[in-house]
């Protein structure tokens, strides 16, 4: 039988992204009550990870899982960081801000990173781990895979040859900080069985 375990995103992209990953595991994510809508008030992404798995497990009275995930551009110290989602109103004003921040900088350099954190019924916390995926900005958009910043991120692991928005799921999900933080994630349930 399957476990079934809460992911706290109200973003069916995301969740269809870690039960791809989870795929084979006899794990299966599902999203919280409608009514979930954490504050996500913390200044790290662990803290903010931790505050939505929390108000998962209120709601939902089971073992939660959160991420909290952004782009780190080193250039502009770290920034959008847990702040990627608010960076400006919609996707392609995200990814044309940051183009044109970028516009006259050579340094490229970048990083997607995603803090995951899961927490019994009661909200305890019982493992935290993070992933990281170093990449460049490109200076133009690629591809129309994936969400978010992935059209503009040249990923170390394709020799900056690729666009996240270029692969596959499946490639996307083999270097992805998401999927480098969950398959920590279902080592620790594994061990747990
Ligand atoms: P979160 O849903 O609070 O974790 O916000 C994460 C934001 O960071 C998203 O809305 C995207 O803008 C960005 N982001 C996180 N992961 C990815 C990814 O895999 N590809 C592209 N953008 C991402």
């Amino acid at each position: 039988m399957k476990q079934s375990i809460v992911f706290a995103t109200g973003n069916s992209h995301k969740l269809q992204e870690i039960n791809e990953i989870a795929k084979g595991t006899g794990i299966e994510f599902v999203l919280p009550p409608d009514s979930f809508n954490p504050n996500e008030n913390g200044t790290t992404f662990e803290e903010n990870s931790l505050i939505k798995a929390q108000e998962a497990s209120r709601l939902s009275k089971m073992i939660s899982l959160a991420d909290d995930s952004g782009l780190c551009v080193e250039a502009l110290n770290g920034a959008p960081g847990i702040y990627s989602a608010r960076y400006a109103d919609s996707p392609q004003e995200r990814i044309d801000k940051l183009l044109s921040v970028l516009k006259d900088t050579d340094n490229r350099n970048a990083k997607f990173v995603c803090a995951m954190t899961l927490v019994d019924k009661n909200g305890n916390i019982l493992f935290q781990t993070r992933g990281e995926c170093f990449g460049q900005i490109a200076y133009k958009q690629s591809g129309v895979n994936g969400f978010g910043y992935d059209p503009v991120f040249l990923t170390k692991d394709t020799d900056y040859k690729q666009t996240m928005a270029e692969m596959s799921e499946e490639e996307k999900n083999k270097i992805s900080h998401r999927g480098r933080a969950l398959r920590k994630v279902l080592e620790f349930l594994n061990t747990k069985k």
